[in-house]
């Protein structure tokens, strides 16, 4: 494997965004930690952040990261409609691994007031929920910085299975730090990290989201298949919709 100083020679001198497939094809098969040095050598220390939802896989991005730099900024959608165990897991993880910038961001209360009065867009509307409970906050926060590290694995839905290391994102490069990563060596890294679970996860959640779009889970179903059940939506639009804001 190239050592972390061949792989800042290997980057040295590229526009990020103009060079964003070339610096993708050279983080490719990088460990998670290097991938994350790089992308602060890229975007700068002070310009790169992550992006976390604190659910049931959230936990091994989080670790890598804190191994790096446990000052980078975390940025967390409060969406207003999150489980409480999903709080009380941000707070006993944060602390475990020493993250001290912690960014809790939260719908902007004029949208809530102008399209949500009735708190039943989930229901009626789940994109525009989304929209502006986290697509739209989520804008705001990243508005100071550069790039943005997020969780996404290939081997999670038949929608990520080409996500690539590194991807343009507007104005600004997004990280997948752990895409090529098998479900075997995730697991593994939570283990070494020894990474407390979720508290919902033990009771039939293997993916946490809002409250009222998450449900349980049959044995043998998807992981995901809880998420917006019974609806077409498979995503929350933050990695599709944010860059036309
Ligand atoms: Fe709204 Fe559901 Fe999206 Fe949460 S996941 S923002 S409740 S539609």
């Amino acid at each position: 494997m190239t050592s972390p100083f061949h792989l800042d020679t290997a980057l040295a001198g590229l526009a990020p965004l103009d060079a964003v497939e070339e610096i993708s094809r050279t983080l490719e098969g990088r460990s998670p930690t290097e991938i994350i040095a790089a992308a602060q050598t890229l975007v700068g220390r002070d310009r790169l952040c992550l992006v976390s939802s604190f659910g049931t896989e959230s936990a091994v991005l989080l670790a890598f990261a804190a191994e790096v730099d446990p000052s980078i900024p975390v940025v967390f959608l409060d969406t207003g409609w999150l489980f409480e165990e999903t709080l009380a897991y941000r707070d006993t993880l944060s602390r475990q691994l020493g993250l001290t910038d912690v960014r809790s961001i939260h719908p902007a209360a004029e949208r809530l007031a102008a399209l949500d009065a009735g708190n039943d867009l989930w229901y009626s509307d789940p994109d525009a929920c989304c929209r502006i409970r986290k697509v739209e906050p989520l804008a705001r926060a990243l508005a100071g910085f550069d790039g943005w590290l997020n969780g996404r694995k290939r081997y999670q839905a038949s929608t990520r299975s080409s996500i690539p290391v590194a991807e343009r994102d507007g104005e600004r490069l997004k990280f997948n730090p752990l895409a090529s990563l098998e479900r075997a060596e995730v697991e593994a890294a939570h283990k070494r990290f020894a990474l407390p679970p979720h508290p919902l996860e033990a009771k039939g959640f293997p993916s946490v989201g809002c409250l009222p779009c998450t449900s349980r889970v049959a044995p043998g179903e998807d992981a995901r298949a809880g998420r917006w059940r019974g609806k077409a939506k498979t995503e929350c639009g933050i990695h599709t919709l944010i860059s036309a804001h």
